[in-house]
């Protein structure tokens, strides 16, 4: 693909207009050596971010099952909604008598996310999930802290846990330690008796855990480590399997926290903008950051502080309010069961060929191992998860959860219909066979895609983002 700055004659036409208005002189510092503009008619610009969108995947081109990620569709409604002038042309600093509207927005949010976990008080302020996971230890910090009890200095995470469960620890100042999982997948009961005691601040678990899977112990869980002085904290960034259906508190977990943009359909990826939301019993909202724009503007009383400028990303919560509403309680009920339903029905066609990492029902999503195939073919998960680009599907979550090797993880979300599933069953089926006759076509693919195969971590660490 050509890019715009090639298309740059600047040498025979000049597009960009010489300068009309006063020059201002600015200090050396904050002066440019020289900007390098490609000089180019309108065309070509409206061509090069045409070209730019149409080599990017998104949840509007087609199947997205990025496991816990909850890639569903991201209903319009809610982006005109969020829209409205009395929304977008706000400002932080405006009196407050002056935004009404808008904080009956985050208190009728606030309200329903604690309707849905169970939970007595809300913060909307945090940014993103790892965030909320972030401020949700703050609080069980200062709750610890509060009681003079400093020696809780451990925060025990399952080894299936999603990766900013131990960084946001850390973040925290704690000390990470790990318990296994079991057979079945789930927190190693008597693993979890040895490591618990009263150095333990919390627990954070997934539940479902990021399998797929429901903790069928958690009402144990949650005794030894209450009994032990600890607090139970649930990662629900992802809360696609439970909603209207279990409750956060009603398992025994006292912390929650929210990925708006995942669950309650507001867009992700590329960074932003998030919203990370967090619920908590009675015994932590006095804890919680300030100001409570849902509690009345309230200065909890023993804050852990602000942890973000203003009030969080308020076009974010907008929409999600907007989902929850049209929905409606027995619509989400129904959102979740579907997810469900979607997850297993997609299960139980691939698991024909390909090994699951569980013969029990998923809830909203599910992991296979390519392992044997791997051994047998030399095919990898990642060689199957690149052909799907080639037919218009976007790849799953890859080699996660760390505890299955040659992890694919599928999460359909309830916006999948059966049609999508059977096309995306019908295309997994014929990439098996073709590993076992065809494995250099899986090895080179995607055979269809501007970029192939990028170092990724390189991409990641190096990322370089100017021509
Ligand atoms: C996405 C996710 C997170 C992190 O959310 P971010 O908004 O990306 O910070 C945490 N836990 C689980 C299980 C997730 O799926």
């Amino acid at each position: 693909m050509k890019s715009i700055f090639e298309y740059d004659n600047a040498q025979t036409e000049n597009y960009i207009r010489p300068l009309t208005v006063q020059k201002y002189s600015l200090k050396k510092e904050l002066q440019r050596e020289n900007l390098d503009l490609p000089d180019v008619s309108e065309y070509n610009v409206v061509r090069h971010y045409t070209k730019l969108s149409k080599t990017a995947f998104g949840v509007d081109d087609g199947f997205y099952p990025l496991g816990s990620c909850t890639m569903k569709y991201n209903p319009k409604l809610n982006e005109e909604v969020a829209s409205f002038k009395g929304f977008v042309k706000i400002h932080p600093l405006q009196g407050k008598d002056t935004l009404g509207g808008c904080v009956k927005v985050c208190k009728m949010l606030a309200d329903s996310l604690q309707e849905i976990t169970g939970m007595d008080a809300c913060t909307l302020q945090p940014a993103a999930g790892a965030h909320g996971e972030f401020t949700g230890l703050l609080l069980i910090k200062k709750y610890h802290e509060s009681r003079g009890d400093f020696g809780r200095k451990k925060i025990i995470v399952p080894d299936s846990a999603h990766g900013t469960n131990p960084a946001s620890a850390a973040m925290a100042g704690f000390d990470v330690v790990e318990v296994k999982s079991n057979s079945e997948k789930g927190v190693d009961v008597d693993e979890l008796k040895k490591i618990v005691g009263d150095d333990t601040a919390a627990l954070m678990l997934t539940n479902p855990t990021t399998l797929g899977l429901f903790e069928k112990n958690i009402v144990e869980i949650a005794d030894i480590i209450h009994k032990a002085g600890g607090l139970l904290y649930y990662d629900g960034a992802n809360l696609n399997a439970v909603m209207g259906i279990a409750r956060p508190k009603d398992m025994g977990f006292d912390v929650v926290h929210f990925n708006l943009h995942k669950t309650f359909s507001t867009p992700h990826g590329g960074g932003g903008p998030g919203s990370g939301p967090v619920c908590c019993t009675k015994e932590l909202k006095e804890f919680l950051p300030y100001p409570v724009v849902n509690d009345g503007f309230k200065m909890p009383q023993n804050s852990v502080g602000k942890v973000t400028a203003f009030y969080g990303n308020f076009s974010v919560m907008v929409k999600a309010l907007c989902y929850i509403l049209t929905l409606g309680g027995k619509g989400l009920k129904e959102a979740s069961t579907c997810a469900v339903l979607n997850a297993n029905y997609l299960k139980s066609r691939l698991q024909k060929v390909y090994d699951t990492d569980s013969d029990r029902y998923c809830m909203h999503e599910f992991v296979l191992s390519l392992q044997k195939l791997k051994d047998e073919t030399g095919v990898s998960a990642i060689d199957v998860a690149k052909s799907l680009i080639d037919y218009g599907i976007h790849p799953p979550t890859m080699y996660f959860p760390l505890i299955v090797h040659e992890a694919l993880m599928f999460e359909p979300t309830e916006s999948a219909t059966k049609e999508m599933l059977d096309e995306t069953a019908d295309v997994m089926l014929r990439l098996y066979q073709e590993a076992k006759t065809d494995p250099d076509k899986l090895h080179s693919a995607p055979h269809c895609a501007v970029i192939s195969r990028p170092d990724e971590v390189k991409a990641a660490k190096d990322c370089k983002l100017r021509y």
